[in-house]
Order: C-alpha cells, then sequence, then structure tokens
C-alpha cells in the first residue's frame, strides 16, 4: 500500500464480545486515542453462512470449522435468539493499520495471550473443547473476542467482501471502484438477468462497486476464469437481508 493514510484492516466484534458486554471494551482499545486509527466504515452484520464460509475458507476441512462459523454466525452464543446473532464489522484506517489492531488483538489463543500478552483483548477470550457424538475430544474452538486482517492482502480481500464502497465515505476508499453499468440479481447460487421472487439485486446501472468485483461478475458471467468466486462478491449483498443461520 503505497499511501500510508489510506492504509486499512478489518476488525470484527464476534458474538461472544457483544454477549459479555465487551463491545465498549474493544471500541475503546482500539480508540484513535491509543491506536491513531480512524472509522472509515462501521456497521452491525447478521452474519450469513455463506458470509462467514467465505470469510474462513482457509480453514475449511478442519476439526473446528463447523464450530466456527457456528460460531460467528451467532449460533453459539445465541442459539434462540436470531435478533441477537450480528457482529460488528468496522474498517480502521491510518498508518501500520493491520499491525496496529493486530497488536490490541493479541494472540489467536486465549490461553496464549494470557500468558503472552495480558491486557490483550483476546486474553479475555475462552477455549472450548469440542466432542464427537460419543463424547470424545476431537479439537477446541477459540472464542477470541475479535477478528483482525493479518496482512495488507487479507484486509482489502476482507473490507472487500463485508463492505459495499457507498458503505466507506468516497474519500475514505483504499481500493479501486468503477460504476456499473450492469444489472443483474442472485438466487440459488446462480446470477440471474431479471428480477424474480427471492433474488436480491446485485446491482444495477450507476452502481459504484469495486472494480475487481465488476471485473470477476463479468467474467464470471461470460463462463469464464475470474479470480475469486460468485460467493465472494455476491456474500456482501445478501447481508442482513436474510434471515435463520442457526
Ligand atoms: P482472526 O482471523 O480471527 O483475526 P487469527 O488471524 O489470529 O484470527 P486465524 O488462523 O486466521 O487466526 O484463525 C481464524 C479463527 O479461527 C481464530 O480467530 C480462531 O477463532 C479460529 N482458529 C484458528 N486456529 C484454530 C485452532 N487451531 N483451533 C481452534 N480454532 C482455531
Ligand atoms: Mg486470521
Amino acid at each position: 500500500m503505497r499511501n500510508r493514510e489510506l492504509e486499512q484492516t478489518l476488525a470484527l466484534i464476534k458474538p461472544d464480545a457483544l454477549k459479555n458486554s465487551l463491545t465498549g471494551y474493544v471500541l475503546s482499545q482500539l480508540s484513535e486515542f491509543h491506536t491513531g486509527l480512524i472509522f472509515a466504515g462501521t456497521k452491525v452484520v447478521h452474519v450469513t453462512r455463506m458470509l462467514a464460509e467465505v470469510h474462513y475458507e482457509e480453514h475449511r476441512g478442519k476439526v473446528f470449522y463447523p464450530s466456527l462459523i457456528d460460531y460467528i454466525t451467532g449460533c453459539v452464543h445465541y442459539p434462540e435468539e436470531p435478533h441477537r446473532q450480528r457482529v460488528i464489522a468496522i474498517v480502521y484506517q491510518g498508518p501500520d493499520a493491520v499491525k496496529k489492531v493486530r497488536e490490541v488483538a493479541g494472540p489467536t489463543n486465549p490461553h496464549a495471550a494470557r500468558e503472552q500478552k495480558p491486557g490483550c483483548v483476546r486474553s479475555l477470550g475462552t477455549i472450548v473443547t469440542l466432542k464427537d457424538g460419543t463424547g470424545k475430544e476431537v479439537g477446541e474452538r477459540m472464542d477470541n473476542l475479535i477478528h483482525a486482517s493479518a496482512t495488507d492482502e487479507e484486509a482489502e480481500r476482507e473490507i472487500k467482501l463485508w463492505f459495499k464502497p457507498n458503505e466507506i465515505p468516497p474519500f475514505m476508499r483504499a481500493y479501486s471502484t468503477a460504476r456499473s453499468e450492469e444489472l443483474c440479481y442472485f438466487r440459488d447460487d446462480a446470477l440471474l438477468p431479471n428480477y424474480e421472487p427471492d433474488s436480491v439485486c446485485v446491482v444495477a446501472p450507476g452502481d459504484v462497486m469495486w472494480e475487481s468485483d465488476l471485473e470477476a461478475l463479468r467474467l464470471i458471467q461470460q463462463g469464464r476464469q475470474a479470480p475469486c468466486g460468485l460467493r465472494d462478491v455476491v456474500a456482501k449483498y445478501l447481508l442482513n437481508e436474510t434471515t435463520g443461520n442457526c
């Protein structure tokens, strides 16, 4: 990233932080006073399975993956209260944004966080033992309160995954945008040229999109190889549109 002032990172305040009333604490730790970073975007999100799976794609197939998806969608902490199944997604901006938010978060594993960095946010997290149907221990889930992008590349992927350009003020957009001339809808894992019942409008003529999303959509529509999948592009358009994760 050339302009350090425009460096950005994605932070997620996860369902366990909301449940334990730690939202204010996390926001305070990440405040401009403590980190020098400012908000570029923020929203409350009912995380769909689609978004969770795309976000945690790198962990697919691992023993803790199903539990990780249940965790980020709010199904672990609020199984009976869909209206509470949400995370707070924030884009922080400023020099060393990625590094600074990771520092406040601390080590991934809350036990390691307590040993290595007392006082970091994740030192307040917990580890939950995962068992199979017979009660045998098969792994663990780390309820660590906050997500923070690990690199500039990951931050770009994640910010584009969670936020549309128009959810970030124009002068705070770190990545190229383009105005679409296309109209397309999404339903059942496919793009549709016209509205059909239960479809969601992904893009209409005149909409501002991430340029990389627009390019990927064009390639997908032409049946050509795209740098990312359809779900990576459309997931953010389905946020807060659908209910029923668990
Ligand atoms: P995050 O991406 O949430 O900021 P991280 O970058 O420190 O965390 P990742 O390797 O990206 O760590 O893992 C993403 C999430 O998956 C972790 O926050 C944690 O909840 C869970 N996780 C990662 N590794 C393990 C593991 N070995 N066992 C259980 N859960 C894990
Ligand atoms: Mg990570």
